[in-house]
């Protein structure tokens, strides 16, 4: 691209370092080390345990499906690694006393993800590489890329890994266009590190929601200190990868490692609904605002029957009012998106899977009359119309 990175990148300081002291018996952050469970915790973890679900691995195999190559050792794979006392025989009785049993099982099931995958024949998807995925379309020349991670650095190594084993079109693996879905940084964070592969053609355009960069401001720049260091105490972002620290992020494994930075949109959809035409591939965007993020675009592409759902679903109870301090979610509005695009590509048969920014992908099985990516989203829409009751359910589920 011709675009200068002086002018197109800006590095954000949306995460900070924790520098605090504490005090009691924890003399520094530092030098923390994890505690055994106790008596009282093991009985809750127990009595929880007993009411999960664990026959239903339909996530795990969905995680697991159109595996075109695992990380290994390359070094997009450096989370996965990380978190490798995740690898256990068997997820419920080598379940440590110290984790909530549904958070561990949770945690499993991300760790079942870390490769290239085939969501179908033209999209792909790496998983498991930083928090968020990064999907890949086949275009006429080259490769659009939806949502390029978090962090620069393992956005540029994931599509490395990527250029080894999709196909060359035209004896090349260029790049022809990124999209941003929405406002938060696990959706853009990474974009200078796609830029710095040098696949980038010239022109390409850098696709994002109206009013991306007011709303992308207005709440990672001007809360970002507060809300780092509020993120910082609701995640624990200190603590050591381990069973008596982190072993998940619910959206994802965790974070890996580079700065977080932002190319800057060229182009944005501003209408309700827009087609382009990327290198010759039509995509269909929707503006899907005030739901999970203040601005967000869904898009569907009719060549690969596929419709990208953003972040308004995932395989998991979503944030709606965060203890970060993140603008709360209307949770009505979401479950009305989420009816509309199951009547209007599921329920009508536009689609054979449904793809995400978070989680593995639903696919329908042609062999039954089950409309399973149906059943998904109704599922998904009840998460936020019919549980959400009160404002103590809305906390437990910050
Ligand atoms: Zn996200």
């Amino acid at each position: 691209m011709k675009t200068s990175l002086n002018r197109s990148v800006l590095s954000l300081a949306i995460i900070v370092s924790f520098g605090a002291t504490a005090d009691n018996e924890y003399e520094s952050i530092e030098t923390y080390v994890g505690k055994p469970a106790t008596e009282h915790t093991i009985a809750a973890n127990n009595a929880l345990a007993e009411t999960l679900p664990w026959h239903d691995t339909s996530a795990f195999e969905r995680s697991e499906r159109g595996l075109i190559a695992a990380f290994g050792d390359h070094r997009v794979g450096e989370l996965r690694n990380r978190m490798a006392h995740m690898d256990v025989e068997n997820i419920r009785d080598d379940r440590p006393d110290t984790v909530n049993p549904s958070i561990w099982r949770q945690g499993q099931m991300n760790y079942a993800s870390g490769g290239l995958y085939q969501v179908t024949d033209g999209v792909y998807q790496i998983r498991g590489a930083d928090l968020s995925n990064m999907t890949i379309y086949r275009t006429d020349n080259g490769y659009l890329i939806h949502d390029p991670l978090l962090h620069d650095e393992v956005a540029e190594a994931a599509w490395n890994f990527a250029k080894e084993h999709l196909p060359a079109v035209n004896g090349e693996h260029k790049i022809t266009g990124m999209i941003y879905s929405h406002t938060h940084a696990d959706h853009f964070g990474g974009s200078r590190g796609i830029l710095n592969t040098g696949d980038v053609v010239e022109d390409a355009p850098i696709i994002a929601p109206g009013d991306f960069i007011k709303e992308m401001a207005d709440e990672n720049i001007m809360l970002g200190n507060a809300m780092s260091r509020r993120g910082q105490y609701q995640y624990g972002q200190s603590l050591e990868n381990d069973p008596t620290g982190i072993v998940d992020n619910a959206l994802g494994m965790g974070f890996g490692k580079g700065a977080v930075t932002l190319v800057t949109p060229t182009t944005k959809i501003v209408e309700r609904e827009e087609t382009r035409v990327i290198d010759g591939l039509e995509v269909l965007f929707i503006n899907m605002p005030g739901a999970e993020a203040p601005v967000e675009i869904v898009n569907y592409v009719p060549a690969y029957r596929s419709l990208n759902t953003a972040e308004l679903t995932y395989d998991g109870q979503h944030n709606i009012y965060t203890f970060r301090g993140a603008k709360v979610r209307d949770s009505l509005a979401w479950s009305k998106y989420l009816t509309e695009l199951k009547m209007r590509f599921v329920d009508s048969g536009l689609v054979d899977n449904i793809h995400s920014a978070h989680s593995a992908p639903v696919w329908n099985n042609p062999e039954t009359e089950i409309n399973e990516i149906g059943h998904y989203m109704e599922m998904q829409r009840d998460n936020y119309s019919c549980y959400i009751t009160t404002p103590y359910a809305l906390l437990t589920m910050a």
